[in-house]
């Protein structure tokens, strides 16, 4: 009996902080584009660790049913996804993929490859990839859907999805937001699509009991990603971003406001893009902080942290 009950007090923690890991890569092998470039070295090195360290490789669908179900998602598990359709994954990274046995999702900007442009996959090499992992949907046009009207995204959505059922006879499940992009509205306009998961481009974790299956956070591997960090991260649940909730004029953050549901937490560090992380104190689950930080790009991130639970949030121009 006391057996039984220390083995649950030791793991209990890890029970119910189960959390598994969804991460995207874009080139691979293609030094001129060093922000979205991983080298199969570095790939053959996250392989091997994934493979030496017990973490399961499982098909990206298998966590979103899990996310349906309200299930608890093996802190082992981690899927892999790769955006855009660059030649490179075909060329350089599928044979990696291959060796490893690791199951993919590629989600595919159609017009890259509907109009050949020459860093892209052709439809006929999709049909080969689709052999040995999933395709899925990533926009027709890649445009920003925040500077889109809901009549352009339809548009947009529409004519993707019907060459992707031309060319690969299939409708897809899953969906990327070009660049991350989204807000309430957009999200709407996706509601229409029954996608069964839609994933963004934010640093996190997935919890089976807390993610949003049409918001899910997937943590990009490029350059030489801290993918160790990132396998320690858990979700934050109960985060409500109050403010700001639209992309501040004059580029300045100035007040940040985040409510979270665990009234016990005292201490918190929130993130700005251009401005790293700042503790900030936590009272009765509120936080508000005069940040009056200046960024630097149309699309930023605002992220709040408690020891290892990460939860991000974009807002672009
Ligand atoms: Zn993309």
């Amino acid at each position: 009996m006391a057996k039984v009950l220390l083995f649950f007090l030791l793991f209990l923690p890890l029970y119910l902080s189960a959390n598994g890991h969804i991460f995207v890569y874009h080139r691979f092998d293609d030094t001129r584009y060093p922000t979205t470039n991983t080298s199969i070295k570095e790939l053959r090195h996250e392989f091997n660790y994934f493979k030496t360290h017990n973490y399961k490789v499982v098909p990206l669908i298998d966590i979103v049913n899990k996310i349906k179900a309200h299930e608890k998602i093996p802190d082992n598990w981690v899927a892999l996804t790769i955006d855009d359709g660059f030649k490179t994954f075909y060329t350089n990274g599928l044979s990696v993929f291959k060796e490893f046995n690791y199951p993919f999702t590629l989600f595919i900007a159609v017009k890259y490859t509907e109009k050949k442009y020459k860093d892209y996959v052709s439809w006929k090499q999709l049909q080969e990839i689709v052999k040995y992992g999933n395709v899925e949907f990533h926009s027709y046009g890649h445009g920003h859907f925040g500077s889109m009207s809901d009549a352009e995204i339809k548009k947009d959505m529409d004519k993707g999805l019907a060459l992707m059922k031309k060319y690969l006879n299939y409708e897809p499940n899953l969906f990327v937001y070009p660049y991350g992009e989204y807000d309430d509205r957009v999200e709407a306009v996706m509601e229409h699509y029954n996608f069964k998961g839609v994933f963004n481009q934010n640093i996190g974790a997935v919890d089976g009991e807390c993610s949003n299956e049409y918001d899910l956070d997937r943590s990009a591997l490029v350059g030489k990603a801290p993918f160790k960090l990132y396998l320690k991260f858990k979700e934050l649940c109960g985060v409500s971003f109050q403010q700001p909730t639209v992309f501040p004029k004059n580029k300045i953050v100035k007040t940040v406001e985040v409510t979270l549901e665990d009234k016990t937490i005292k201490s918190a560090e929130i993130f700005i893009s251009n401005n790293g992380w700042t503790r900030v104190k936590v009272k009765d689950g509120k936080i508000l902080w005069n940040a009056n930080k200046k960024v630097k790009l149309n699309r930023i991130k605002i992220g709040v942290k408690v020891k290892n639970k990460i939860k991000l949030m974009v807002l672009a121009k």
